[in-house]
């Protein structure tokens, strides 16, 4: 599980890094938390020349990336993978689960957008699919971690969504409040995808930090939705190879 060491080392960098992913060699990544976080200007690991994004349209397509990336996010798809060296990939998120995965030996990496429709679609599944495939390698092979989104505490659905959750997934991501309401855990769902598709537990690591409860660190549609739409305010999920 996550801890931040503190809170002025996190707002001192503005970036949280996962302890698995970062011991996967040539690797760079980080989780923005700073409101107006924009890539490369804060932490010097970020030499970033090229960022690719997905135009995140809420789908469960993942797109192979290769060195001629075009300057634009790829229309339709939620996620990315690549192998090639410097081209980082970027997901911009509030309140939905950023993805960021790479292999053990730091061959190939992946980020993906994982909102309550992406998780149902199994996004999480098909990045590991195509990271596969691309690599010839058991999923065993990937590190993956979960970024910070809103939590279990305050992801409130309906009655409908919550049955897809649990019809889906399992009733372990769906719980009933003492106000009656009912809530999805989305990064225990996206755990137990990733644990489906093939990778082990032991690679996998949750940031269990709210998006909606920490207003000191994260944007949240939720809470705050014009901070969202009008101030264009994401975190900002990057991973990539380095040169
Ligand atoms: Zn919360």
């Amino acid at each position: 599980m996550f801890e931040p060491p503190d809170n002025e080392w996190i707002k001192g960098s503005h970036w949280l890094t996962s302890a698995l992913l970062g011991c996967v060699p040539g690797i760079v990544h980080g989780f923005s938390c700073n409101l107006h976080a924009i890539p490369g200007n804060h932490e010097p690991g970020f030499d970033i020349q090229i960022v690719s994004t997905a135009e995140q349209v809420h789908s469960n397509r993942v797109e192979i990336i290769g060195p001629d990336v075009p300057p634009v996010p790829i229309p339709g798809a939620d996620g990315l993978v690549t192998s090639s060296r410097n081209i980082a990939l970027g997901i911009r998120t509030a309140d939905c689960v950023p993805l960021l995965l790479a292999h053990k030996n730091g061959k190939c990496i992946a980020a993906a957008h994982a909102g309550w429709r992406g998780t149902l679609k199994n996004i999480a599944s098909e990045a590991v699919k195509k990271m596969c495939s691309l690599l010839s390698c058991p999923a065993g092979e990937l590190i993956a971690c979960i970024g910070p989104a809103i939590g279990p505490c305050c992801f409130e659905v309906g009655e409908n969504v919550a049955r897809d959750f649990e019809g889906r997934i399992g009733r372990a991501v769906v719980s009933r409040g003492a106000d009656r309401k009912m809530r999805v855990d989305l990064l225990k769902a996206n755990r137990i995808e990733l644990e489906r598709a093939g990778l082990e537990g032991r690679h996998i690591e949750t940031i269990s930090l709210c998006t909606m409860c920490r207003a000191d660190l994260f944007p949240s549609y939720r809470r705050n939705p014009s901070e969202v739409t009008e101030k264009g305010s994401r975190i900002w999920s990057l991973i990539v190879r380095k040169g």
